[in-house]
């Protein structure tokens, strides 16, 4: 079993990048909460300072959706969970920091059980982005 891929770059760089190199944001905060309650805490945190946070995916976008400078930064990619219906198998959700090359490999996995290999729609062919991310964007929109 390997680690989730960190997003965001180095976790300890106040700089963003996003894949394209056309958007960058300084003096930026990354958090990688790993539970509910932490993510839960740091809105309560970043909110009472009057702060925003800002959730992110794979950094794909290219558009002025991208973070502002010194901003609170919240990635997802702990949350890797994805669910199926048990009574319908083309029901699934995913969390937030599913990529889609790891929604395109759990659909064919012996995991799906009956469902293995049933169609499961998916917003873009980019398999490095976030499900999320692309749902956001439309996969090419703001
Ligand atoms: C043909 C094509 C054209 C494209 N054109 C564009 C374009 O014109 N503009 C563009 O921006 N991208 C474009 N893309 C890039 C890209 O594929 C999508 O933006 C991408 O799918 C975003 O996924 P991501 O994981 O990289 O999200 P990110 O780029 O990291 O985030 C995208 C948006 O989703 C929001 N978001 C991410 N995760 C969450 C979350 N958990 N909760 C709430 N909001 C969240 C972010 O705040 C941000 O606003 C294009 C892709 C393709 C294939």
């Amino acid at each position: 079993m390997h680690d989730p891929p960190i997003l965001g770059g180095d976790p300890a760089s106040s700089f963003l990048i996003n894949f394209g190199h056309n958007e960058q944001a300084t003096g930026v905060r990354k958090h990688h909460p790993k539970t509910y309650e932490e993510v839960a805490s740091l809105v309560r945190t970043v909110r009472s300072q009057g702060g925003k946070l800002r959730p992110m995916g794979a950094l794909h976008s290219w558009s002025n959706i991208f973070p502002e400078d010194d901003t609170d930064v919240l990635f997802l990619d702990q949350f890797k969970k994805i669910s199926q219906d048990p009574t319908d198998y083309t029901r699934v959700t995913v969390q937030a920091g599913v990529l889609q090359s790891e929604l395109a490999d759990w659909a064919d996995s012996a995991e799906r059980g009956p469902g293995r290999f049933s169609y499961l729609s998916q917003a873009t062919v980019v398999t490095g982005v976030t499900f999320v991310g692309a749902c956001q964007t439309a996969s090419h929109g703001r």
